[in-house]
């Protein structure tokens, strides 16, 4: 399966740099070879669905590839396969968001800086669905293991690796919403809300940083995308509708390249309705 991308798509952005891209130009990018040259690019999730094809596109396209996820042996899947394709030795980085602590994070951003020297963007991709029900019937503690998972983790996540992230030239932090966050559905419960606080999240850092350094914040909506995920979430839903992972990674690699770094405090949604 190739992680590079489809090269017959026609819309390419001709936006100078610093121009903020339009969102149909970040969908239709058309990354040049070795565009993530030189840059270190962590995925969390990175051991399965759209988190794996990401941090295989980004080797692809010259990045450095720091893995992290809960289960070892789909992160050494995919450092193998990184690794097959003569892509640049990534490092994995195994931890479980749910019981992570911000001790662990910190540590991780030492280890970073001192094995690796430098981290130009995050992918926050990991997340777990939770339960479709009622609010009134949530299981809370299903509510607050959501919540960590998904927003919680995600903000300590990056305030930890905000040093590194400040003294690259143009850091990216890419979090990942839903639809659902944009527009709370019923019976999404803690899914939808802790999307909705990443997106919230996304808006504050950008405020707050914008003036002052050269950080952008970004959140990607996917999409109905191809993976376990979304057949948990839609089990008489056929797969082969949907697109695959591989077919919006236009975006995701736009948002890790210079080419984006006009962009800030922006919702892409990777597949808008029509
Ligand atoms: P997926 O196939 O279920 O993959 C989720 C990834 O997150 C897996 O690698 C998983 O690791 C990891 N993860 C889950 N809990 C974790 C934890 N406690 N600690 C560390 N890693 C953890 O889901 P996906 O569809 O690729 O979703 C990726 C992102 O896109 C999610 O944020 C999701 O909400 C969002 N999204 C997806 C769709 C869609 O249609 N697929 C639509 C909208 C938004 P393990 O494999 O080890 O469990």
């Amino acid at each position: 399966m190739s992680t590079k991308i489809d090269q017959s798509v026609e819309t390419q952005a001709t936006q100078s740099r610093t121009e903020p891209l339009t969102h149909d130009a970040i969908r239709n990018f058309l990354p040049p070879d070795n565009c993530l040259d030189g840059k270190t690019i962590l995925v969390t999730g990175a051991g399965d669905g759209i988190g794996r094809v990401a941090a295989l596109t980004y080797a692809r396209y010259g990045a450095t590839v720091l893995l992290l996820g809960r289960t070892s042996s789909k992160l050494e899947y995919v450092y193998d396969e990184i690794e097959s394709f003569g892509g640049k030795q990534p490092a994995m980085l195994p931890m479980n968001l749910e019981g992570a602590t911000y001790a662990e994070m910190q540590q991780l951003e030492g280890l970073i800086n001192k094995e690796v020297g430098q981290l130009d963007g995050i992918l926050h991709n990991a997340g777990m669905l939770g339960q479709l029900t009622p609010l009134e019937m949530y299981d809370v503690d299903m509510f607050a293991e959501v919540m960590k998972v998904n927003f919680t983790a995600t903000f300590m996540l990056t305030q930890a690796l905000l040093p590194l992230l400040k003294d690259a030239d143009h850091g990216s932090i890419v979090f990942t919403s839903s639809t659902v966050g944009t527009h709370p559905r019923a019976f999404w419960g803690a899914y939808a809300l802790s999307k909705q606080a990443v997106e919230g999240m996304s808006d504050i850092f950008t405020q707050e940083t914008q003036n002052t350094t050269n950080l952008r914040f970004n959140c990607v909506n996917p999409g109905g995308t191809r993976t376990n995920m979304r057949a948990h979430a839609y089990p008489g839903e056929n797969p082969m509708s949907l697109k695959t992972p591989e077919d919006i990674m236009p975006g995701y690699v736009c948002l890790m390249s210079d080419d984006s770094i006009g962009v800030r405090g922006q919702v892409i949604e990777l597949q808008p309705k029509d």
